[in-house]
């Protein structure tokens, strides 16, 4: 395993097996359907802990290497993210190349289903950016191996309650390491975005007593957080100009820039939004010049994550909770770790991570070895 989760990306030019062994992939599955029209790339990152799991997104992607620099660096992702939940789940992404606007037709996503059913479990595929519920559906009407569909069809549904819960969680661990105590009351936070995780997470915060702002570009959607948690409503470009404690992006990714963290008055980051940071190297250190604390996104938004292995189980919305209630505690692990290593919060939590698979992957290596001499013996015993 490489040491941080950006060091070594994929990159263009290489060959298949170049990019892959980069860093450490196990199988990349190139999906072509030439009668329906289906080009996917599944991509296996790491299947230590368990099935590789992950998302599936329909994007237009410029060039096929694209789709595949893509799928690898997204796949490496749900393997940090997983282990460091500590979820039994592997890292695994799919894409289907395509323009979500016009290309798609039921006959592509029963093909890639025909492909994710053909894995046999070693992906299990779930709804991402460019896909709808009805395509998963027709994904589901091919394979088994997908998860987070509508509960009429016995998955777990909206994740985003979850992942608010966990999000939650994420804050008050952050809270109680930079300001003493994990209480939220009185404290001044800015919310970017006000859809479905935003408002789930408004809810827990209004409740705890803390001074909420909220923001979105769908003004009703700010008005409905306004109305049920009493937060001030603030437009989309001054969320990052506020006088706050805490700053939780959950609308886009990239919103850690050149641009916007000098203009932060927060002590904390921590929000639910894939990707905040542009660039990880680069404006990571930035936050870290500035005083102020980054919970990890992927650290603390895997409450969605959580959401769907729960499926794999037989789902119950109680103990999906329960265990994105948990992140509290890995959050506050890696803040240790981080202070007593004197290392960024991210790069703690892929060493966490990191030392989880290599945890058990040494244990499957024990266990690997000594069945084979088992395996020996009973030759021996055989012969007697
Ligand atoms: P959502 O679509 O319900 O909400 C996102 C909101 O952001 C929308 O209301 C949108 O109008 C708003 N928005 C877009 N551009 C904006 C801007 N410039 N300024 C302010 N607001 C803007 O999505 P969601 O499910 O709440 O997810 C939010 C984020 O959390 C995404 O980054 C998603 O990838 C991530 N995430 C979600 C889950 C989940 O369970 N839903 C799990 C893990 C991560």
């Amino acid at each position: 395993m490489s040491p941080t989760l950006t060091e070594k990306e994929p990159k263009t030019g290489n060959s298949i097996f170049e990019s892959m062994m980069e860093n450490e992939h196990e199988q990349v599955i190139i999906c072509s359907d030439p009668s329906s029209g289906l080009k996917a790339i599944i991509a296996i990152h790491n299947t230590i802990l368990g099935p590789s799991l992950g998302g599936v997104r329909m994007w237009p992607y410029e060039s096929e290497r694209a789709a595949l620099k893509d799928v690898l660096r997204l796949s490496r992702g749900m393997t940090y993210k997983a282990a460091v939940a500590g979820l039994n789940l592997g890292g695994g992404k799919a894409v289907i190349i395509g323009d979500p606007k016009k290309d798609k037709k039921e006959a592509i996503f029963r093909a890639f289903g025909r492909y994710v059913e053909g894995l046999a479990g070693r992906y299990i595929t779930a709804e991402d950016v460019g896909m709808s519920i009805r395509d998963m559906e027709w994904i589901r009407m091919e394979t088994k191996y997908v998860t987070g569909i509508s509960m009429a069809l016995g998955g777990s549904g909206d994740p985003s309650p979850v992942t608010a819960m966990g999000v939650y969680m994420g804050i008050k661990a952050t809270a109680k390491k930079v300001f003493g105590s994990d209480s939220l009351e009185k404290r001044k936070i800015s919310i970017q975005g006000a859809g479905n995780v935003s408002t789930n997470l408004a809810r827990y915060l209004h409740k705890e007593g803390a001074k909420l702002f909220v923001t979105d570009i769908d003004e009703e959607k700010v008005d409905n957080v306004v109305r049920e948690t009493g937060a001030i409503a603030v437009d989309p470009e001054s969320i990052y100009d506020l006088d706050v404690d805490i700053f939780s992006p959950n609308a886009l990714g990239g919103v850690l820039n050149k641009d916007t963290i000098p203009r932060l008055k927060c002590a904390i980051v921590a929000g639910g939004a894939n990707n905040q940071l542009e660039k990880e190297s680069v404006h990571g250190p930035m936050l870290i010049e500035r005083g102020i604390v980054y919970a990890p996104d992927y650290v603390i938004n895997a409450g969605g994550l959580i959401n769907v292995s729960n499926e794999l189980e037989g789902y119950n919305r109680e103990h999906a909770h329960e265990q994105a209630a948990r992140i509290y505690d890995t959050m506050s692990r890696i803040l240790e770790y981080s202070a007593t290593h004197n290392v960024p919060t991210y790069t703690a939590s892929n060493t966490i991570a990191e030392m989880r698979l290599k945890q058990i992957g040494r244990v499957k290596s024990i266990y690997a070895s000594r069945s084979h001499f088992t395996g020996r013996m009973g030759e021996l015993v055989g012969k007697r």
